[in-house]
């Protein structure tokens, strides 16, 4: 989204956001020299201490949004808070996490940990699952290399189907239970054992 020159000035060093590109094989035959240089350093040289990690009392999933396998992802066409609740069950029955626009977090709707894009996290799961999210590029460039997205917008025109593999067009609040309820009752048919979602053809 932006380029930056930095012609005349060496050396120059770039940082890459986790996800954005896919993790490489491990290269067995990759040989290099390893050179431990000492800084002359002890502990009572660092001022500050890790004391104890608190994790935030809203974050609910066990699971990191940039780890996880599969999103479900929920934007402002949600409407409330209290929506998200279809969100989550769809996300738990497929053993995965939910995922949010930005303008889902500045509703106060979710916690930030769970925004998806540009200012928040960048993610490559199997499938991502954009429900009432519309797709401004800010959100795109934080999911648009996932396995497979599918998305669920009432507009045809949404910039979300640009990107998706497949497309929804219709009301979430009655696909985004219905996939949950056929994916429960597709699991009940089989033993409660975990089911592959298949993409339709044509
Ligand atoms: C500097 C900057 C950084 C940003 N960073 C991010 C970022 O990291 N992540 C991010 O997501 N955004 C980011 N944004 C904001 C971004 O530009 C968009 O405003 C935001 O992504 C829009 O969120 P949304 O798709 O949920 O909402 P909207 O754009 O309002 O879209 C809502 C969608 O829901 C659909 N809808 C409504 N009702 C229903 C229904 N019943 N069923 C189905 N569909 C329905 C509508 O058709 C619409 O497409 C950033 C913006 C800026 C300027």
């Amino acid at each position: 989204m932006a380029t930056i020159f930095c012609e005349k000035r060496r050396p120059q060093m770039a940082s890459v956001r986790p996800h954005v590109m896919p993790m490489p094989c491990k290269d067995e035959e990759a040989t290099g020299q390893i050179i431990r240089e000492s800084i002359g350093m002890t502990e009572a040289d660092i001022p500050t201490k890790v004391l104890e990690v608190i994790f935030d009392a809203g974050q609910t999933d066990d699971q990191e949004i940039g780890d996880a396998e599969f999103i479900v992802s929920g934007g402002r066409g949600l409407l409330d808070k209290q929506n998200f609740k279809l969100i989550r069950e769809l996300a738990d029955e497929l053993g995965g996490v939910v995922g949010s626009s930005r303008s889902a977090v500045d509703a106060g709707w979710i916690d930030v940990e769970h925004q998806v894009g540009q200012t928040g996290k960048t993610v490559r799961p199997k499938i991502y699952i954009a429900c009432g999210i519309s797709g401004a590029i800010q959100h795109l460039v934080g999911m648009q290399d996932a396995d497979l997205v599918i998305a669920i917008n009432r507009d045809p025109e949404a910039p979300i189907f640009e990107v998706a593999d497949i497309g929804i067009v219709g009301d979430l609040f009655e696909i985004v239970p219905a996939i949950t309820e056929s994916i429960r009752r597709a699991k009940a048919a089989n033993g409660h054992q975990a089911c592959v979602l298949k993409p339709v053809q044509g």
